[in-house]
Order: C-alpha cells, then structure tokens, then sequence
C-alpha cells in the first residue's frame, strides 16, 4: 500500500510519507511548506473567526502605535537590503513586463502533474542532515515509488 501524500503547498507539490506522530499531516517538512501551512491556518481563522481577526487587528495596531517609524528605520539602518530590494522588484516588474503568461504556464503543469498522481517529473535536491547542500537540481521522470522517507520519524 503506497502511503504517500502529495504535499499540499502548490509551490511544492512533493510526495512525502506523513509522520505517524502527526496524524492527517497535508504538507511536507520542508520549511517553506510549514510556513504556508500556517500561512493557510491562519487565512482560514481570519476568514472564519471575526474575534480572531479582531484580536489581530487591534495587535497590529498597537504594535504599530508603539513602533510607528520600525519600517522607515529598518530600511535606514539596512541599505543593502533596501537597495537589493529595491533591484529585485525592478527585476521581477521587467519579467513580467516581458513574458506576462510565465505564471499562467507554471499553473496549468502544476494540476497535469496532480491529476497524475505518482508517474510524472520530480525535482531532486540533495540533502545532507535536513540541509540542502547543494543548489543543483536534477529532473526525473518517475512512474511508481513504492517506498519513501520522513524528516520526522528518522
Ligand atoms: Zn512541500
């Protein structure tokens, strides 16, 4: 019996084995996918629990009563950031301008790739000690695995 999941960030997409210690676990380990999953819990409370968002609101508020000028500092006392920033935007704003449909295409491989559940491409980075240790990538066409491993339980 296969037991994997397909991670459900749609940035990844990943198949993964879910940890036993975490039961109906819809996204992988990876940082990224932890961070939308709470990203996605929280959207979910915002849209669903009016007290919650009330709550959020008013800390928001306060901390910005409390730190009015955190921002416009923080980019005073961070040139570099502001400025690779800054080149960044203007970099990503020239893409787009150039090739509008890129993120269109990225969209529509995205759900072939589920509709086929395990046979399609995969991504592989290595990892060493939960670490990404290389940049390299490497595309595989894949059609079945049968066994898998989780960050967690090993
Ligand atoms: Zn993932």
């Amino acid at each position: 019996m296969c037991k994997h999941k397909r991670c459900r960030n749609k940035d990844c997409g990943v198949l993964f084995v879910p940890c036993r210690q975490v039961p109906g676990q819809e996204y992988c380990s990876r940082r990224e996918c932890q961070q939308a999953r709470k990203r996605e819990w929280n959207r979910k409370k915002l849209a669903s629990d009016p007290d919650y968002k009330e709550a959020r609101e008013q800390a928001q508020k306060r901390w910005k009563e409390k730190n009015p000028n955190y921002w416009k500092e923080y980019r005073a006392r961070h040139p570099e950031y502001t400025r690779k920033n800054r080149q960044q935007q203007r970099r990503r704003n020239r893409k787009r301008r150039q090739n509008p449909s890129v993120s269109k295409i990225a969209k529509t491989d995205e759900s072939d790739l589920r509709k086929n559940e395990l046979t399609g491409r995969y991504k592989i980075i290595p990892i060493h000690a939960g670490k990404v240790v290389k940049t390299d990538e490497c595309i595989v066409e894949i059609t079945a695995i049968s066994s898998g491993y989780c960050c967690f339980c090993d």
